[in-house]
């Protein structure tokens, strides 16, 4: 038995997400029964696989805001009587009729109207009863089958996090309402030393220069101090670990390769880059005049509003291998919001 008091979850889904639905559930105790073709024909499937039980909540997986709180809150309903209880809002917003045409005809008084939710509790005999009286009748909900049936239902307050999922904004607003994700910020840092040449790389940007950078690819020591960063904030290695030295397929790379494979990373792994930060460490080549082209590369190979990137340059006033122009640095860092 769970904390909420369930004794089993039964899960009703299209037999072709089998894999899909093992893979999601490996650490839980769930079983998994075949729907129908409407929602009342996979509800009767779900009923029907329940077993002995005084009591069944049954709830649309669109809505995975549940609460221990609000599971309680409808058993508790039904131990006081209630021979069926549902979740449901208030309405906050004004309500009006309107035509097809988007003309108001008419207001619609907002006292004593409720926006629903999921899961609705019922005693098994009588929903089971209820579903059977029901026949191949089309239904919106289980409350609408209940009371069909004469089942009375009471409703027990409702939580904004319970909302269903929809369209594609909701996802976000349901991360937020959930607290589902976390933010996290990886720092990175590169050097490269210079050698013949006459240019350098950095941030995706060629810039004439005296001395080129050496290194096994293009010595982008910016935008592989941001793949670190990023990396790092997925705490999924390091650069050498994705992209080896070793590996003839990085020699002469351009580091573009680099960023956009950490994107992917992120993004597979649903996590989303939220701002980055550069600094560049040199005496020369001077990055002023640079900085914003370096900005707009980056921001465009991670599809970041320029906002959200920011490449500061700074000197070591003649200290250390960049002071005596022995080499440039680089240090970034990423910040990232990921699931928790
Ligand atoms: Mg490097």
């Amino acid at each position: 038995m769970t904390e909420a008091g369930v004794e089993k979850i039964i899960a009703v889904i299209d037999p072709s997400h089998e894999e899909l639905f093992r893979g999601a559930t490996k650490a839980l105790s769930v079983k998994s029964v075949a729907g129908g073709a409407t929602r009342s024909q996979s509800v009767r499937a779900g009923l029907a696989a329940v077993g002995a039980a005084d009591a069944v909540l049954i709830h649309d997986a669109a809505r995975p805001g549940l609460t221990v709180g609000v599971i309680s809150s409808l058993l508790a309903a039904l131990e006081a009587g209630a021979d069926g209880a549902a979740p449901a809002l208030p309405i906050a917003d004004s309500l009006r009729r309107a035509d097809v045409g988007g003309d108001v005809v008419a207001e619609v008084e907002r006292d004593g109207l409720w926006a629903v939710q999921t899961p609705q509790a019922f005693r098994l005999d009588a929903i089971g009863a209820a579903y059977a009286k029901a026949g191949d009748a089309t239904f919106s909900d289980d409350i609408a089958v209940a009371r069909a049936a004469g089942i009375k239902v009471r409703l027990v307050p409702g939580e904004a996090r319970l909302m269903k999922l929809t369209y594609p904004g909701d996802l976000a607003i349901l991360e937020a309402l959930m607290g589902a994700r976390t933010t996290c910020v990886g720092s990175g840092y590169d050097a490269h030393r210079f050698g013949a040449g006459d240019y350098v790389t950095l941030c995706g940007v060629r810039i004439t220069h005296e001395k080129g950078l050496l290194g096994h690819s293009d010595a982008d020591a910016g935008w592989h101090a941001l793949v670190d960063a990023i990396l790092g904030a997925l705490g999924d290695g390091d650069i050498g670990a994705h992209f080896p030295p070793s590996d003839a397929r990085w020699k002469g790379a351009d580091s573009e390769t680099f960023l956009r494979h950490a994107a992917k990373l992120a993004a597979d792994a649903g996590a989303r880059i939220v701002h980055v930060d550069l600094t560049l460490v040199c005496e020369r080549p001077k990055i002023g005049p640079h900085r914003e082209q370096m900005r707009a590369r980056t921001a465009e190979v991670l599809g970041l509003p320029l906002a959200r990137v920011s490449v500061k340059a700074t000197t070591t006033e003649r200290m250390g291998f960049t002071g005596r122009e022995e080499g440039l640095a680089a240090m970034a860092t990423a910040t990232l919001e990921r699931p928790c």
